[in-house]
């Protein structure tokens, strides 16, 4: 269908700024919550037509309310139910992109082997039955040893401390040490990793000092991901400041959407995980209508 209308003009004036006929609506201004909501639903049917589609789905706050207990956060169950069907279809592709690590991601998605996740904030990929994928060079492997060895040598000879081994670095925690103590530890671990051939990412964190040799963020992911399943276009939500690194690979085929408060760089906004679920149910059936060519 063409529509070669023009704008309808008996849009109900906004709120927030009085009809002027004389003066064209401010393109600064945000648009209302109704033409939001149809403009997304659009989006959605636009999206449900692509040749390819890969849905890149934060989990905590985005498909899964937050819980006091991490572990037993789970997707609400029609977000699941809609993804179920959506990953059967040909062509689709369902992926759970988390600052999570991958393990902990795998046992709260109850993720099945095809499944594509991304932990650790972009640095962790597991890409279904092809395997994990954290794809070290040989230098970023010779770093990470060495850096074990020196902070290691650290943590041995500081009672109190504690070196936590993660998949791309170290953390030291301090936890149970005075501060005067903590601080000169958090030193020498800063002095001795200057020592290490290579790039570090530190993260100076509560009681822990992180460093990893490999920096990536969820935009990454997605860009992995994309690659991966040669995606036409690509859905992303999520409800976090780390997800603006998601939002800001997107193109304009692609759709982002935020979930609550807070700024975004996403096209769309939606208030809760039950709204997500609700969308990802209308996305499961205007897919499901889909002739493939
Ligand atoms: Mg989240």
């Amino acid at each position: 269908m063409t529509n070669t209308a023009p704008p309808s003009r008996s849009q109900p004036p906004s709120p927030s700024q009085p009809p002027s006929p004389s003066q064209p609506p401010s393109r600064s201004q945000p648009p209302s919550r109704t033409e939001s909501a149809v403009a997304l639903a659009g989006a959605l049917r636009r999206i449900a037509a692509t040749d390819r589609l890969l849905l890149a789905l934060d989990f905590d706050g985005t498909l899964a309310p937050f819980v006091d207990k991490p572990r037993q956060a789970r997707a609400l169950p029609a977000a699941k139910a809609a993804l179920d069907r959506l990953e059967r279809m040909p062509d689709t592709w369902v992926a759970y992109v988390s600052g999570r690590p991958l393990s902990s991601l795998e046992q709260v998605t109850e993720a099945d082997a095809d499944a594509l996740l991304i932990g650790s904030h972009g640095v962790e990929l597991r890409f279904g039955r092809d395997g994990d994928s954290l794809d070290l060079t040989e230098p970023e492997k010779a770093t990470l040893a060495r850096l074990g060895e020196l902070l290691g040598a650290i943590v041995d000879r500081t009672p109190g401390t504690r070196l936590e081994v993660k998949p791309v670095g170290f953390g030291v925690h301090t936890r149970n040490l005075d501060p005067d103590v903590a601080a000169r530890t958090n030193a020498a671990a800063y002095d001795a990793a200057a020592t290490v051939d290579g790039e570090l990412t530190v993260r100076d964190g509560k009681d822990i000092l992180e460093f990893s040799v490999r920096g990536a963020d969820k935009g990454d992911g997605i860009e992995r991901l994309r690659e991966y399943v040669d995606a036409t276009a690509v859905l992303f939500a999520g409800d976090d400041v780390t997800d603006e690194d998601g939002f800001a690979v997107l193109t304009r085929n692609d759709v982002g959407i935020k979930v609550g408060e807070g700024d975004t760089a996403a096209q769309f906004r939606v208030a809760d995980p039950e709204t997500i679920a609700t969308l990802l149910g209308m996305l499961a059936d205007a897919r499901g209508e889909r002739v493939p060519d």
